[in-house]
């Protein structure tokens, strides 16, 4: 199977953009690509990219698919009145609610120029079917590369933590159900479809016995670890008087500093956090639509960039960032760090890398993906910059940063076409966006039968 893409302006993001060239693409992999008229492939699909700019596929670094199902609720809450409102809601979803708002919300991610997203499921009420097998097979279905991380919550309201004791898991019960799960889904192979991460909640739902049992665990394995981190100051709070450490300082008690740890969110971060995460190869994906949404602030992330920390992209899931397409993560991280730091802080370059190459290195996937290169995967988005009104706009890249992105007319994950035309091609759009629909509808009618109310804008 040989792919020639044509004509069409390249933004590698690592090595020189080119205006006017081509990319081979042999199997699943980028074979080459260069300036100027593509080369004789004898057998090639040819595919004309004339006014469209190709950049690597997006790397989505934070999610919470189960979340489609419960967009638009506790509009003006700060983080922990909304997670007060919303885990009895959640409470209720069941292995339906969590496929259908996954394929919706993995189908949307497709149709923003996303080729790879993780996802953080943290909620398993018992009785509810096989909530991990159900986003599994979404992402299957939809063909993105999935990297879901095995979540869990151990600190209930009676251990003195967030959330009500219904959404909670005993410890045992967690570590034997993540490292089956580790072993029945995690793919390492550089083609990988699949890779599972191990990830406790939260500070604040998750014990320190929790944190550092699955920190063992993750490194027994050798797969990645992640958690909330540092996302609001109610957080920052609640760590130094339960544990008498900021944030970052207990997550370094308990092992949680090093290559193999990204960590979402990480807004309120000391200057000697910021030190730490560089000094550790600590990741960390950013989520300003979601801590627009929350009020949560505005990380420090041209300051890590510039100590050399690593950050990644994330939307965060849809309840705190509803509908939130994954390139608008570029323009929103931009917008914030400009606001804040000034117009130098961040370029359209530089948040495109943050989505790609930032977001492979923290899934661990540098080499694999989030370039432009020979020998890498072959995940790539087509943007139609030179249309109609996006024409306008001088800089292919900056068209694609600055403005709202343009749907992309082509999303290919390993050489295969997700997205053609602007179309999903994997499966029915129109059954894509209904099965998110129907989630939702599912988990309102699950949730009031348990006696929740979930009313228009606001849950109780
Ligand atoms: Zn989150």
């Amino acid at each position: 199977m040989s792919t020639l893409i044509e004509n069409v302006y390249l933004a590698p993001v690592v090595g020189p953009e080119i205006e006017s060239g081509y990319i081979r693409i042999e199997g699943d992999r980028i074979a080459e690509l260069g300036a100027g008229p593509a080369p004789d492939a004898p057998g090639a699909t040819r595919t004309d990219g004339g006014g469209c700019l190709a950049t690597p596929g997006l790397v989505n670094t934070h999610h919470h698919l189960y979340q489609w199902a419960s967009q638009g609720l506790a509009q003006d809450a700060t983080l922990f009145e909304w997670l007060v409102a919303l885990y009895e809601v959640w409470a209720a979803m069941d292995a339906e609610v969590v496929k259908g708002a996954a394929t919706a919300g993995l189908g949307w991610l497709a149709l923003s120029g996303c080729t790879t997203s993780s996802d953080h499921h943290y909620l398993f009420p018992k009785g509810r079917g096989d909530l991990l097998a159900a986003e599994i097979e979404a992402a299957r279905e939809v063909g993105l590369r999935f990297h879901p991380a095995r979540g869990s919550m151990d600190l209930g309201k009676s251990k003195g933590g967030l959330p009500p004791d219904v959404v909670v898991e005993e410890l045992d019960d967690i570590l034997a159900a993540t490292a089956e799960a580790v072993d029945a889904y995690h793919d390492p192979s550089f083609s990988s479809m699949l890779r599972v991460a191990v990830a406790p909640c939260s500070p604040f739902s998750a014990s320190a016995e929790l944190m550092t049992e699955s920190a063992a665990l993750a490194r027994a394995k050798g797969v990645r670890l992640h958690t909330h981190i540092a996302e609001t100051l109610d957080e920052d709070e609640h760590c130094r008087e339960r544990f008498g450490l900021r944030p970052v300082d207990y997550m370094e008690k308990l092992g949680w500093l090093g290559p193999d740890v990204w960590f979402a969110h990480a807004v309120h971060l000391s200057d000697a956090d910021i030190g730490k995460l560089a000094a550790t190869g600590t990741g960390s994906a950013h989520c300003p639509s979601s801590n627009g949404r929350l009020g949560a602030g505005i990380a420090r992330v041209s300051e890590m960039l510039r100590r050399g920390a690593n950050v990644g992209l994330g939307v965060d899931g849809a309840a705190s960032s509803e509908l939130t397409p994954m390139a608008g993560e570029l323009r929103q991280a931009l917008l914030f760090q400009r606001a804040r730091y000034g117009p130098d802080a961040l370029s359209a370059r530089r948040a495109l890398e943050l989505a790609t190459l930032g977001g492979a290195r923290n899934l661990g996937r540098e080499a694999e993906l989030g370039s432009l290169e020979p020998g890498k995967l072959a995940d790539l988005v087509l943007w139609p910059v030179r249309g109609p009104f996006t024409a306008a706009v001088a800089d292919p890249v900056c068209a694609l940063v600055f403005g709202p992105a343009p749907p992309p007319t082509l999303v290919l994950v390993g050489g295969r076409a997700v997205v053609s035309d602007g179309e999903l091609r994997t499966i029915s759009q129109d059954e894509a966006g209904n099965a998110g629909v129907a989630a939702h509808r599912r988990l309102t009618r699950l949730a009031r039968e348990r006696g929740v109310a979930v009313d228009g804008g606001s849950a109780h």
